[in-house]
């Protein structure tokens, strides 16, 4: 379906994470796969474990999506080893869920810069070689957290940072929508992965799990099949939308 183009992802590396996972479906999809990780060794090994299991070229890179130096490095050795750059999940995010009284300036900046800066550099980068071929899906990993004020685990800081990304996703779909380019943006309700660090605890994870109307919390491989429809060719007439994959945690 999308022989010849790469798909890049961020943040793709944590095994049992929403890019990962997401990357596994775009090579299954046909995709070649660069993933841009701030742990290089395991950047590198998911991409060759999901190379052999879906026979697609796929790279893994370090890269702090925050340093424009790194993501300018990156882009760079993607381009010379694979196929042009057709998708972009911006998918590197860190969350947190400090009250606002105790958010200190260096715990905010961290938040910002990693979900909202970083996802700028990241499409930065890729947007001029997008635009010139005619051809381009950009999707933000934003959450339900940014529609619905936290309440879930992330608090001020990581909400505001979400949302952050649905105003950066509708703006820039506007402007590049004449140019074949899409940018979507999805957002997960609980999805069981590695983001909390342990920090969810099972009382608070039971009651989040009793208010959502499907009954469980999300699979990466929710998220996973959501972005990939967004990343299709023939997904073309969709821009600037927010897809909710929340069980119906929040209904609007
Ligand atoms: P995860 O912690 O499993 O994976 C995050 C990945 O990002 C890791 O591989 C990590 O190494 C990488 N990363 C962190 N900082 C980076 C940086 N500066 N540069 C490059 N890579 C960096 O997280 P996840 O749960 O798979 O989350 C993926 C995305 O989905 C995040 O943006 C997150 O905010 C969003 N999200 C997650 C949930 C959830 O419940 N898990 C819900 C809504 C949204």
């Amino acid at each position: 379906m999308s022989v010849g183009r790469t798909a890049i992802v961020t943040g793709a590396a944590s095994l049992r994470g929403i890019g990962r996972r997401t990357g596994d479906k775009l090579a299954a999809e046909g995709w070649a796969l660069a993933i841009l990780d701030i742990d290089g060794d395991a950047a590198e090994a998911a991409a060759a474990e999901i190379a052999t299991r879906h026979g697609v070229e796929a790279r893994g890179h370090r890269c702090d999506v925050t340093s424009e130096r790194d993501v300018e490095q990156a882009f760079a050795a993607v381009e010379t080893t694979l196929p042009p750059v057709g998708a972009l999940v911006n998918n590197a995010g860190i969350t947190s869920p400090t009250r606002f009284a105790e958010v200190s300036i260096g715990e905010w900046e961290r938040v910002m810069r990693v979900n909202v800066h970083g996802s700028f550099l990241a499409t930065r980068r890729a947007m001029p070689g997008m635009v010139a071929r005619g051809f381009g899906r950009v999707v933000m990993l934003s959450s339900v957290s940014a529609e619905r004020g936290g309440g879930v685990f992330g608090g001020v800081a990581y909400s505001a940072a979400k949302a952050a990304l649905l105003g950066f996703a509708r703006a820039l779909a506007r402007e590049v929508g004449p140019h074949g380019v899409t940018v979507n943006s999805v957002a997960p309700g609980l999805i069981d992965t590695d983001i909390t660090a342990g920090k969810l605890n099972p009382e608070r994870r039971a009651r989040l799990i009793a208010e959502i109307p499907v009954n469980r919390s999300g699979t990466t491989d929710d998220v996973a099949d959501v972005v990939a429809f967004l990343c299709r060719p023939s997904t073309a007439f969709v821009t600037g939308a927010t897809w909710d994959i929340n069980g119906g945690s929040h209904i609007h």
